[in-house]
């Protein structure tokens, strides 16, 4: 298609990309998003499950949420867009993913400077002495729910629960690449969870060439896009890959 030369063609020709990834690029890796159809918020309240009171109060409660979205986790494996962003890293093209997933796919995929927005699942924090363990399957078997060594206290998943504060340094990190990246690729996001948002709008700011990749249409599309590729990312990515001569 057209478009994905392209696409190809200014990602050779200017290099130093940024990706901004949203949960539409985890879906084929096994992982709803959280809203519509299979979303976990459409079985949970988030505001019972996902803000920090909610879990301090009730972390027994919380946790049942906790463990089935671990279990989804841990057994994801990344998809074919995610490994066509560690190629494009491999090859030198790609500088960073600022992602608002907490799934830890694109470091699986060989990315090595992923900015978390949102945190990452696959750590275990205690919010009390903020000691950090790995999430394995053994942890989650856990009854009532996984324990600190340290303190005993309940742990939780290093994520930001709503009611909580954006990591400084992922947000100073975020805006140094968006500010200084020349094509943001924009993937499988919506665009309406703020802060994280205007993220491309401030690549776009700068002078980056936006590029789309989403099902459909979004606040980005009409503002900021200059390219809208439609479509899963699964198959977008990998054709542009393609285009460009490298391999998955
Ligand atoms: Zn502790």
């Amino acid at each position: 298609m057209e478009t994905h030369r392209d696409v190809a063609a200014i990602i050779k020709e200017r290099g130093n990309v940024v990706a901004f990834t949203g949960a539409g690029i985890s879906v084929d890796a096994g992982i709803p998003a959280f809203r519509g159809g299979q979303g976990l918020w459409e079985k949970y309240d988030p505001m019972e499950y996902a803000q920090i009171d909610a879990f301090l109060r009730h972390p027994e409660k919380v946790w049942t949420m906790l463990r089935e979205m671990s279990g989804v986790i841990l057994r994801a494996d990344p998809s074919p867009a995610h490994r066509a962003l560690g190629a494009l890293e491999r090859a030198g093209l790609l500088n960073a993913v600022i992602t608002q997933n907490v799934d830890g796919l694109h470091q699986m995929a060989g990315n090595t400077n992923v900015i978390e927005y949102h945190g990452n699942h696959r750590q275990l924090k205690c919010p009390t002495c903020s000691g950090m363990t790995a999430l394995t399957e053994d942890s989650i078997k856990v009854l009532p729910y996984p324990i600190c060594e340290e303190c005993g206290d309940p742990l939780k998943p290093d994520v930001v629960f709503f009611g909580e504060q954006i990591p400084a340094t992922a947000v100073l990190r975020a805006n140094r690449e968006a500010n200084s990246c020349r094509i943001m690729l924009i993937i499988g996001t919506s665009g309406v969870v703020y802060p994280a948002a205007d993220i491309p709008f401030m690549a776009a700011s700068a002078g980056a060439a936006i590029v789309e990749i989403n099902l459909s249409p979004t606040p980005f599309t009409s503002s900021i896009a200059n390219h809208f590729l439609e479509g899963s990312s699964s198959t977008v990515l990998p054709a542009i890959l393609r285009e460009i001569g490298l391999a998955l």
